[in-house]
């Protein structure tokens, strides 16, 4: 039934809970996350619709208890990725043929299944298996992947909706066809919102996808998968591939349906891929999209005329939460020479005094890093900045893997704007300042734009109009998202369309119309209504 023009809802973001003692979400929440501990699963791959078991599995452990085991999850190798892609073909003429609306609802769908009856679900897997707090669960696999969910929809209708202009006696218009083949789509273990995007945004737009999870997040990303079925996502249109990112992209890469990449993760993996496919390029029927969103090494920029209070709070909350496992978070910090002391002196009494632990015991702030890799990695930043002669360790610095992946929020204070732990992506809770000379802004400005390869988030903190305005100029190519007064984590969609260029990615802003549009591929009809029945034209009827 299409006898009507149809309008997705207006999508507004959904409400985070605060999970405060004594409210209904903390006590439904501390429930579900007993009941996930206890309840040990046992997860498969989902291609075309049904469960497989390799019998090649894996221990899903929480990084802050290692010794807690949440489930194991089956992996994948070459043959299952061949059986993904056939599936992903199978369903794909059929959803490519399904009205517009019909896709959406699918999505919208989901996003109302974890708004309601899975959102303690969502927060409680995504809390014990990536040691995120409630509040940082919330935001990110409840809040932001139903915004991702019901804010792609109402783009797509606005997509849809560009037509071109029409000449006396012709009809020209534009259809948004997906793109011919499958898409193959890469997540990170961070953010469970950005492993709901990358399958979803190129699958409601008419295409099939083959989803690899990242091995850290197999646990809430199933979750996800099973709720995308129950809100009625036809088999094979997303197929769920848990496994070695190198075995499944071998036999991804090489088939001739690659059509497009959706990638989020290390800028290394990344440009280790698109090399891939490079190689690859003649045996694809097209020329695959490739969409990236990497690295970061993320600045807050301190102007002699900042507010002390609210400057220590961005600090704080972008240096630190959710460990500075964010590709967003703040891991350089400049501070002006005019006023360090006092900036210095506040940032070590806070930072200190943050709390870390398991995430179950809801007091703490911070959590574990996600595994050992990541904890040595972490670790030797901090150790090796300790004894570099030109740095000091500040604040925390402490790593303890006894029973879980902690290392303390960790402030060091270097001599060298270019030392490795202000140029290198750490991702974890460490912090490098540098005090700069703020009798030269101009070379300020310089430098920060200049440090590091990266260019993803960066916040500018002043009260001064004047300077603001030249910081933005001054630094505009140095981050994708730029924050005035607040700390560079936490975009929401629908507002700070999210994504950064440089070694940081190709830039197309996940949650916004311009990643939509890489997922379609626009033909244009031109109907004549009166088509001419001469070949000849005017000028030839004489020659005078
Ligand atoms: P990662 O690069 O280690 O892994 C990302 C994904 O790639 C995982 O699914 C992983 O299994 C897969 N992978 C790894 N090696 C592979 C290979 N050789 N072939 C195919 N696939 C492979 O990243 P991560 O540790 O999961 O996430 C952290 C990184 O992601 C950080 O660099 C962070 O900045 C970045 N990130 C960026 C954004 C952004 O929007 N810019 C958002 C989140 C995370």
């Amino acid at each position: 039934m299409n006898n009507g023009i149809f309008h997705i809802p207006r999508p507004v973001n959904e409400p985070v809970f605060n999970y405060a003692p004594g409210s209904p979400e903390r006590a439904a929440l501390k429930q579900e996350i007993e009941r996930l501990r206890k309840d040990r699963m046992d997860i498969p791959l989902i291609i075309g619709g049904k469960e497989v078991r390799t019998e090649k599995t894996a221990p899903i452990r929480r990084p802050d208890a290692h010794n807690e085991v949440l489930g194991v999850y089956h992996i994948a190798g070459e043959e299952e990725a061949r059986m993904a892609i056939k599936a992903a073909l199978d369903a794909k003429a059929e959803w490519a043929a399904l009205p517009w609306e019909e896709r959406a609802a699918v999505f919208l769908r989901a996003a109302e299944l974890i708004s309601v009856k899975y959102r303690a679900l969502m927060d409680a897997a995504t809390m014990l298996c990536q040691s995120k707090t409630a509040h940082q669960a919330e935001i990110d696999a409840v809040c932001e992947v139903i915004d991702f969910l019901r804010f792609n929809p109402w783009y797509m209708e606005q997509i849809y909706n560009q037509q071109p202009d029409n000449a006396k006696g012709e009809w020209n218009r534009s259809a948004y066809r997906p793109l011919e083949g499958f898409v193959y789509a890469v997540t990170p273990f961070n953010f469970t919102s950005i492993a709901a995007n990358l399958p979803t945004a190129p699958a409601m737009m008419g295409n099939v996808v083959v989803w690899k999870p990242a091995s850290n997040a197999v646990y809430s990303n199933y979750m996800l998968m099973k709720l995308y079925m129950e809100a009625g996502l036809p088999p094979g249109v997303i197929n769920f591939l848990p496994g070695s990112g190198g075995a499944i992209s071998n036999v991804v890469l090489s088939s001739p349906d690659f059509a497009g990449f959706h990638f989020t993760g290390s800028t290394e993996v990344f440009r280790s891929l698109w090399k891939q496919i490079s190689s690859n390029l003649e045996q694809y029927y097209v020329y695959p999209r490739i969409v990236g969103e990497t690295g970061g090494k993320d600045f807050i920029f301190i102007d002699p005329s900042a507010e002390l209070a609210n400057t220590v709070t961005a600090v704080v909350r972008g240096a630190f939460e959710y460990q500075g496992q964010k590709c967003s978070a703040a891991s350089r910090l400049y501070i002006p020479a005019s006023r360090s002391k006092e900036f210095i002196d506040a940032l070590v009494a806070e930072i200190s005094a943050i709390p870390m632990g398991e995430i179950t015991d809801f007091r703490n702030f911070v959590g574990a890093v996600i595994d050992e890799a990541a904890f040595n990695t972490i670790c030797g930043y901090i150790e090796r900045a300790r004894t570099s002669g030109e740095a000091k360790v500040i604040a925390g610095g402490a790593c303890d893997k006894s029973r879980g992946w902690f290392i303390e929020p960790t402030l060091i204070l270097t001599e060298n704007p270019r030392s490795e732990s202000m140029v290198n992506e750490i991702f974890g809770p460490v912090l490098t300042a540098y005090v700069y000379d703020d009798h030269d802004m101009e070379a300020a400005y310089r430098l920060v734009d200049s440090t590091s390869p990266y260019g993803l988030t960066g916040a500018i903190m002043a009260t001064d109009r004047q300077r603001i305005n030249r910081a933005l100029l001054a630094l505009q190519n140095a981050a994708g998202n730029l924050y005035i007064n607040d700390k560079p984590t936490g975009a929401v969609v629908g507002r700070q369309p999210f994504g950064g260029a440089r070694a940081s990615g190709t830039n197309d802003k996940a949650g916004s119309y311009l990643n939509l549009l890489r997922w379609v591929s626009a033909v244009a009809i031109k109907e004549n209504f009166a088509p001419p029945s001469s070949w000849r034209y005017p000028f030839m009827l004489g020659d005078d």
